[in-house]
């Protein structure tokens, strides 16, 4: 006996179709005496939809006020594919019960819209799985302390997924989804990307974190807080996928770097003609962390020394945008300094792996097969196991493959 948690993405259940070959899949697999659990997201584009419904009421659906709302919109859209589900295994004769993010027990502060969970006591899953039924989850949902939904950030069906398997000690966790695995760049830009047959937290986690559009980054997290091994696999065949785990058991170490990212969701401010003095840098982001806004690349350039002037440039995710905007410009006046500037012709392109630690000369590499493809770097920025550089966001798709070209070379 096996327990087992399954999640399958919204393109593996985007019409009741789809939903069908689901239940059908998951039956064709199951030993009689496995407990199962299925983890979904919304159907298709659905939770996009639902945020087009919202910018019907307002523009700017996310700004500050309406997340408790957008939140109470958009689980909506799970709930859809759960109830859908549950009816698909009942319809194939399988006894089965759909379960909202509050029924699973899943417990997560009050960020509306950026939620992070905070214990779960899945009693009722367990219970559920006693009387021989497949539980299926909404993914994405959580509830606060009072009772009310809480999404996880997009793409938080996968964390609710790992979390879940966590808290039930299950066997194993299967991330269904449209592409076979994790490989080595997004195989829809580089051709001959390569697919891994495990990566570890650690890589994964940086690779998420870049922009690897795979996993949530807070799942690989999840996976290693519980040491819960990750599977991602192919929701239309049944080849193995990868394996995201703490340490590799297979010889596949022929690898300078793990893999390239890229993330297109970025924008950069610069805020220019602040005074060179303490307590600036502290304004700028404390206030952005205040709306909670996270800063990813940060550059402080001294360009006149005389006048003790600086400007500070940085990055953020797209979406953040417009609620970053007005606060800089707010604290920007505050402190008195020039002009904010915004750019979203921009995209951020990274090198991850856990072996360039003692391997000096791979950030040239990769700066060299930029030049190489007459692309210019505008901020570098470097973690433990990964160089990432901000280009124009234009020039992406031939920066990863350059990139790529370098590390992977086809032999
Ligand atoms: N449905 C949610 C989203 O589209 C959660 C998920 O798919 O994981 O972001
Ligand atoms: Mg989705």
């Amino acid at each position: 006996m096996a327990l087992v948690v399954k999640k399958f993405g919204g393109s593996s259940v985007a019409t009741t179709e789809k939903i069908m070959s689901v239940a059908k899949r998951i039956l064709g697999e199951k030993k009689p005496d496995d407990k199962i659990v299925v983890v979904v997201s919304a159907m298709g584009d659905s939770t996009d939809n639902l945020i087009k419904l919202a910018e019907g009421i307002d523009e700017e659906p996310y700004k500050a006020g309406y997340s408790r709302e957008l939140d109470m919109l958009l689980t909506t859209g799970e709930q859809v594919s759960i109830a859908l589900l549950a009816m698909a295994f009942q319809k194939l004769g399988q006894p089965a019960i759909s379960l909202t993010g509050g029924m699973v027990g899943m417990r997560t502060n009050s960020v509306h819209t950026k939620g992070r969970i905070l214990g779960i006591s899945p009693e009722r899953v367990h219970e559920e799985l006693d009387k021989g039924k497949v539980v299926v989850v909404a993914g994405f949902q959580g509830v606060d302390r009072f009772g009310d939904p809480v999404t996880l950030g997009r793409g938080g069906s996968d964390t609710s997924a790992v979390a879940l398997a966590g808290a039930l000690k299950a066997d194993a966790c299967e991330i269904y989804t449209d592409v076979d695995g994790v490989y080595s760049a997004d195989p829809r830009i580089v051709k001959n990307a390569k697919k891994m047959r495990e990566i570890t937290y650690f890589e994964m986690l940086e690779m998420a974190r870049l922009g690897a559009g795979v996993m949530q980054p807070r799942s690989v997290e999840m996976g290693q807080y519980f040491n819960m091994p990750i599977h991602v696999r192919s929701t239309f065949t049944d080849k193995p996928g990868t394996i995201i785990r703490e340490d590799y058991t297979l010889e596949e170490k022929d690898f300078e770097i793990r893999g390239v990212a890229h993330d297109q969701k970025v924008a950069k401010i610069a805020v220019l003609a602040v005074s060179n003095t303490p307590g600036i840098a502290h304004k700028i982001f404390a206030a952005l962390a205040d709306a909670n806004i996270d800063v990813d690349m940060i550059v402080q350039s001294i360009r006149n020394i005389d006048k003790n002037i600086t400007d500070m440039v940085f990055t953020i995710a797209l979406d953040d945008l417009p609620e970053a905007k007005k606060v800089v410009d707010k604290v920007a006046e505050e402190i008195d300094a020039g002009t904010v500037l915004v750019e979203e012709d921009v995209a951020k392109v990274s090198i991850v792996g856990a072996g360039m630690l003692g391997s000096p000369g791979i950030a040239a590499r990769m700066f060299g097969a930029l030049a190489h493809a007459g692309i210019n770097i505008d901020i570098i920025s470097t973690s433990e196991i990964s160089v990432s550089c901000l280009i124009k966001g234009s020039q992406i798709t031939e920066a990863v493959n350059a990139i790529h070209d370098e590390f992977f070379p086809d032999k």
